[in-house]
């Protein structure tokens, strides 16, 4: 039996488990925390530090196949373990250009993607000195994760927000639509994509607020995001699940915002939207297996379970059981012990397919179920 591990054990990971039991395959977690969300689905978890050279050579040796739930693992080992022939997901050398905001914005011009232009700043003196690149956004080079580490920067009163630093600020680009599609490359870079996503978010918390699949989009804009994100993934040349975040401004221009060399949230609603889950997949693609159907069987969409504002401590769903008398909802809490605000406790996802259904049902959720806390 093959020998997988996961580095990283959140959400991603756990449902990363839960399609491994389908499968015959051994699985190892490592993560600092013995009670995340995936420590008791593996056979195997192992307490360690997930960006420390060593732990993640000592765990990652004597496995087969290697993948990431999260971007801020040690590169350096997981370049040995490519060295000894463990088979990681994503490779190595496309997780280097991805893992940092400059190289990754350097790779798209290089290659020809379209994204929005830029420039390096290494503190807040040169912002200040490129004040005319205004309105912009200001993103940290290493470390930012789900809008921590980006920085809207619309007139020169905000340079102050900005970041003292190695950062990138790209102009803004005049947002309609946020769009994600999910590409699966296998072995022999064959390809499958997945009908490309709408997501919705919340300005606020920058937080997902929902999401819709697939998308609602002129065809030109439909086709020009598929060309786009393949054309990502073809570029990066590694296997693996790969999730490219798009813009359509208001001109229907397609612009790539960031690629996420791993499953991501906006494929969720894979698990039963779709023939073969973005999970499921990469099970495939790990095991070498003949990839899976991307189709849909019904239209989907997503509502995230955040934790409420002004509750920390253990986590109470409230208004649960009424969510889950509804027809054709999936629930899925990720099993985190405690609550905090703006914290990501769960999905729930809508199958219709009535559209009007989806933002019916989506709304009446975001106004039923709230992650508290008693304490
Ligand atoms: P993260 O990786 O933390 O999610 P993103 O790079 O996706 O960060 O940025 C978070 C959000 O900021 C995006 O979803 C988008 O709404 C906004 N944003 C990012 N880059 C730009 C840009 N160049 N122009 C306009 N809005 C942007």
């Amino acid at each position: 039996m093959k020998k997988a591990g996961i580095l990283g054990g959140g959400q991603l990971g756990r449902m990363l488990l839960q399609s491994a039991a389908n499968y015959p395959v051994e699985t190892f977690v490592m993560e600092n925390d013995p009670f995340c969300p995936a420590a008791h689905l593996c056979k195997h978890f192992i307490v360690g530090d997930i960006r420390n050279y060593d732990d993640v050579l000592n765990f990652g040796k004597d496995l087969d196949v290697l993948t990431i739930e999260i971007e801020s693992v040690n590169l350096e080992a997981l370049e040995e373990l490519e060295r000894l022939g463990v088979k990681v997901y994503p490779r190595p050398e496309a997780l280097r250009i991805i893992k940092n905001k400059i190289l990754q914005k350097q790779f798209y011009k290089a290659q020809g993607i379209p994204t929005s232009d830029f420039i390096i700043t290494s503190g807040l003196r040169d912002l200040e000195a490129h004040q005319s690149f205004l309105p912009a956004v200001h993103k940290l080079a290493l470390g930012g994760y789900d809008g921590k580490g980006v920085e809207l920067l619309r007139k020169k009163e905000d340079i102050s927000k900005g970041f003292d630093e190695l950062a990138v600020l790209e102009k803004m680009v005049d947002i309609k639509k946020e769009i994600a599609v999910i590409i699966a490359v296998g072995e022999n870079c064959e390809t499958v994509i997945y009908p490309p996503v709408d997501m919705v978010f919340d300005q606020r918390l920058n937080l997902l607020n929902y999401q819709l699949s697939p998308a609602d989009l002129p065809d030109k804009v439909f086709w020009k995001a598929e060309a786009i994100a393949l054309k990502v993934v073809k570029d990066l040349k590694s296997p693996g699940i790969f999730a490219v975040e798009l813009f359509a401004d208001l001109d229907d221009n397609v612009w790539v915002n960031e690629t996420a060399p791993r499953v991501h949230n906006s494929g969720h609603h894979t698990i039963e939207a779709n023939y073969s889950s973005q999970f499921d997949m990469l099970w495939r693609i790990m095991m070498q297996y003949p990839l899976g159907n991307t189709d849909h069987i019904l239209p989907a969409a997503i509502v995230n379970l955040i934790g409420e504002k002004g509750h920390s401590g253990p986590a109470v769903y409230e208004g649960l059981e009424t969510v889950l008398e509804m027809d054709n909802v999936f629930v899925h809490i990720y099993g985190k012990e405690n609550t905090r605000p703006g914290r990501k406790m769960g999905h729930i996802t809508i199958l219709s397919n009535e559209r009007q259904e989806l933002l019916h049902k989506a709304n009446q959720i975001r106004h039923t179920i709230r992650v508290i806390s008693k304490d």
